[in-house]
């Protein structure tokens, strides 16, 4: 659904629907004197008719108030201030009221600091949007406007844009995210103060840039990731960013590797994989991104035994995603994937050899036949795998014992 379908009628009754679950732990905490209430994202996403990821709560009670409320809590962040309470093994994150106290280098507040006030704690939160709380007993709690910002998809920092930014850089960043996620543009002064306060991002850590990032390129807009250069942020996302050029676009399959490889397409697969690493992808992403940036602009013609070499070097899986890929990336017509599709298909239904596992010997009958054990068992099976799948109908014991 369009992020910017908004729901009026809700915010005229002021009133969202909230989980179950998230209304019986804001009543718990309520039946027990304390402030209670759904927050941020969240509330959002509810009205903008997305589903939410999860749901937060925010509170007056202490972390040992909350605690005593309830069976089942796991302790997730008590220095900060939240405890997870887990209703029919769903965990929801309930958060002490707080403000943040002063940051180091744009990285982590120092202290938090706990306080009785909602708006105190509204305060901290990066944008309008991501500034409303809502509970059944008061509507929807909106003190920075984020219900106008919501209607008329704008990111709007709270406060002071350049302030924000200089406690916690990251915010840059989840400014180009969300309004690539939601199709939002960015207010001026909150993007003036993007291109300002961009070199802080050096000083985020690795992780937290990766998150957004991947967030940003496999959202709705993910050609909006042009923003990140644009912006003057791309030098302090990781080193060799700036040399990433591949248009990203919704076209492209929404997986997180397949948007990584569009990105990064205009790169050798060593170049690809040094950005990846940097920002600490896990190694089936780096694996899957390589394959398809080495492949990608490789000539495929629609010829079995090209087809067969190129299905030989990756799992069937990654191979179907290929086709799609270069489709994307305007290697292949449609009408070329369609026949290369048609024929990858000829080739899986005949049972043809694509791999050393689907050879028809292995090592062990190479050395009953005579063949010395060592490095060269693997190079013949290599020779032979290449000859079966030039020649299907090589692929018999007789035929590559004699071979
Ligand atoms: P998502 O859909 O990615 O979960 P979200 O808005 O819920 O988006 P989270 O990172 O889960 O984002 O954070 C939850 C809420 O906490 C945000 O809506 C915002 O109010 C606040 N928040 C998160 N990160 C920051 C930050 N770096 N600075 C200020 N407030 C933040
Ligand atoms: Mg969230």
């Amino acid at each position: 659904m369009d992020a910017r379908v908004f729901e009026t009628e809700k915010k005229e009754k002021n009133m969202i629907k909230i989980p179950q679950a998230v209304d019986r732990i804001i009543q718990t905490l309520e039946e027990a004197g304390f402030e209670a209430y759904a927050v941020g994202g969240c509330v959002r996403d509810t009205l903008l008719g997305r589903e939410p990821e999860d749901w937060d709560i925010t509170t007056s009670a202490r972390p040992e108030q909350v605690k005593a409320l309830f069976r089942r809590t796991i302790d997730t962040g008590i220095q900060h201030g939240t405890v997870t309470v887990l209703l029919d093994r769903v965990g929801y994150e309930v958060t002490t009221y707080r403000v943040d106290g002063e940051y180091e280098d744009g990285r982590h507040p120092k202290s938090v600091e706990f306080t009785a006030s909602l708006t105190e704690d509204l305060k901290r939160r990066d944008f309008t949007i991501n500034a409303m709380a809502y509970s059944r007993k008061t509507g929807i709690v909106d003190r920075f406007n984020g219900m106008e910002d919501l209607q008329q998809g704008v990111i709007r920092c709270v406060g002071t844009a350049a302030d924000r930014f200089t406690e916690d850089a990251l915010r840059i960043l989840r400014a180009v995210r969300f309004s690539a996620q939601l199709g939002f543009s960015i207010e001026e002064e909150t993007m003036n103060a993007v291109k300002q306060i961009a070199p802080n991002l050096e000083h985020v850590s690795k992780e937290r840039i990766q998150t957004e990032l991947t967030k940003l390129l496999r959202s709705p807009h993910p050609e909006r990731i042009r923003l990140v250069f644009e912006t003057g942020m791309a030098p302090y996302v990781c080193t060799h960013f700036r040399e990433a050029g591949g248009e990203v676009s919704a076209g492209f399959s929404g997986e997180k590797y397949v948007r990584w490889a569009a990105l990064l397409r205009n790169l050798d697969e060593k170049g690809a994989e040094r950005i990846l690493k940097e920002l600490k992808l896990d190694n089936d992403t780096i694996s899957r991104v390589r394959t398809l940036v080495g492949w990608w602009g490789q000539p495929l013609p629609p010829e079995k035994y090209e087809l067969r070499r190129a299905m030989s070097r990756m799992s069937g899986e990654m191979f179907d995603c290929l086709l799609d890929f270069r489709l994307a990336a305007g290697t292949d017509s449609a009408g070329e994937t369609g026949r290369l599709k048609e024929l990858a298909g000829e080739i899986r239904r005949d049972g043809d050899c694509i791999s050393l596992k689907m050879l028809a010997v292995t090592g062990k009958d190479l050395i009953a036949a005579g063949v010395e054990p060592g490095k060269q068992i693997g190079e013949l099976l290599e020779k032979m795998l290449d000859d079966v799948l030039r020649h299907p109908e090589h692929n018999t014991k007789e035929y590559l014992l004699r071979f």
